[in-house]
């Protein structure tokens, strides 16, 4: 089994999957995303069998990659997903079909009346409800429907998770959740309201988390308020357990099966006996290291003493480096025998200092014309792409077992401008 990345070379040439890489950059052009379909595949196979033993539904973060290819091929393997809008629902059900709603899980702290509807019509499973206020307005809804909507709300546990800043979510700092020990209040007010019914509790901590240990520890608390729940008398089923396990962006030895062995034996532990569907929200660790973003090198400068390697991608197509100062490794397409090693910057061409995807970064010295791929950059990187500096964003290329597909092609610039009425 396949556990660390995809993008071997052979030959000294990068291959996905024994597909050629090179050849997918001649063919489809570049800044070009390349997926390995099987990682993916192989990635959320990883956690429905770790999580075999315990009645749990994987339900994939669609933010993570939101490609219609990719949610259909998870879609086909039985996931469910978590969504954050009413752009990620109308995703869902285009690449899986209606009946994928009743695994869709809505979360995020500013839903609109508009997607509460949407996810009321589709009949999702379950909103994730993150303030009162969202909670009152969701009733509304749903009784002017004549509808009861199935809710969780979402816990803030106060743990800490080591990871980003901007990534952290479950302190009482973040914007996420409602207090824990304010909850039990609320849940007594949401199951007054008729169209309301309290099936669920949730909680997610932040992304990029390597250690298991915080996940068990907002788990448990977790537990502890559906026991106080249920005595309360509230049918609670599922407990939604969030995402944001992370991977290894600078290991090439990451073991993912250990990792979500690992994860889910604490999951398991923390779970005990207790009769409860989990809900596992995992977006990064599926499509994180199954995707690469492919870039030509446009030109090589010096300034004073600093070396610049001038790519054809840029920040808009990969933000992470900037908004993160994310790591990501860079490797040539193509090796080239006996190259000399140089330390450089690679940066892209949008008018940014912030645009950059390595800073003194030790790599073999490149020609201009030479490819690189900016690795383990399925995850957070085309679902965080814009059209900054009126850019085209990339084509994504997936490589399945029978070859390589274009699953979205280049976009043109009177697409761009559609819209706009001069
Ligand atoms: C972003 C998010 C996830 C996925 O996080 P990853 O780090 O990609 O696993 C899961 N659940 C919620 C509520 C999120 O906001």
């Amino acid at each position: 089994m396949n556990q660390g990345r995809p993008f071997v070379y052979a030959d000294a040439r990068l291959k996905c999957d024994g597909v050629d890489v090179a050849e997918l950059a001649e063919q489809f052009g570049t800044p070009l995303y390349v997926y390995s379909a099987n990682q993916i595949a192989e990635r959320a196979g990883l956690f429905q069998t770790a999580f075999a033993g315990v009645s749990h539904t994987v339900c994939y973060a669609v933010k993570a990659n939101s490609s219609l290819a990719i949610l259909k091929m998870l879609a086909a393997q039985g996931c469910g997903f978590d969504i954050v809008s009413g752009g990620e629902l109308a995703r869902v059900l285009a690449a899986g079909g209606r009946d994928v709603a009743s695994r869709v899980v809505f979360s995020g702290v500013g839903k609109t009346a508009a997607e509460m509807d949407e996810a009321l019509d589709a009949e999702i499973l379950q909103f994730n409800v993150e303030s009162e206020p969202e909670l009152e307005l969701l009733a509304a809804r749903a009784a002017a429907k004549g509808k009861r909507a199935r809710i969780a709300l979402r816990v803030n546990p106060d743990v800490s998770a080591e990871t980003h800043p901007y990534i952290s979510t479950g302190l009482s700092a973040h914007k996420f959740g409602i207090g824990i020990k304010l909850a039990r209040a609320v849940y007594t007010r949401a199951a007054a309201m008729p169209s309301i019914e309290t099936t669920g509790v949730s909680v997610h901590i932040g992304s990029q988390i390597r250690q298991v240990e915080p996940f068990a520890e907002a788990l448990a608390k977790t537990l502890a308020l559906v026991a106080e729940l249920r005595s309360d008398g509230h049918q609670i089923r599922y407990v939604d357990a969030g995402g944001g396990l992370g991977i290894e962006y600078a290991d090439k030895d990451f073991d993912a099966a250990e990792q979500v062995a690992h994860y889910a034996a604490a999951l398991k532990s923390a779970l005990g006996s207790m009769d409860v569907h989990l809900l596992l929200e995992p977006g990064r660790f599926l499509v994180g290291q199954a995707g690469a973003l492919i870039t030509r090198v446009l030109y090589r400068k010096q300034n004073g003493d600093k070396k610049f390697v001038i790519v054809d991608a840029g920040m808009n197509d990969l933000i992470r480096p900037a908004l993160y100062q994310a790591h990501h490794e860079i490797v040539p397409v193509v090796t080239r025998e006996g190259s000399l090693d140089e330390e450089a910057d690679i940066v892209g061409p949008v008018c940014e200092s912030g645009d950059f995807f390595a800073r003194a970064r030790t790599l073999p010295v490149s020609e201009d014309g030479d490819l690189l791929a900016v690795l383990d950059a399925g995850a957070y990187g085309l679902s965080l792409s814009s059209n900054y500096n009126t850019r085209l964003r990339p084509a994504e290329v997936l490589v399945e077992s029978t070859g390589a597909r274009l699953v979205r092609r280049r976009e043109t610039y009177e697409e761009l401008f559609a819209p706009e009425m001069p």
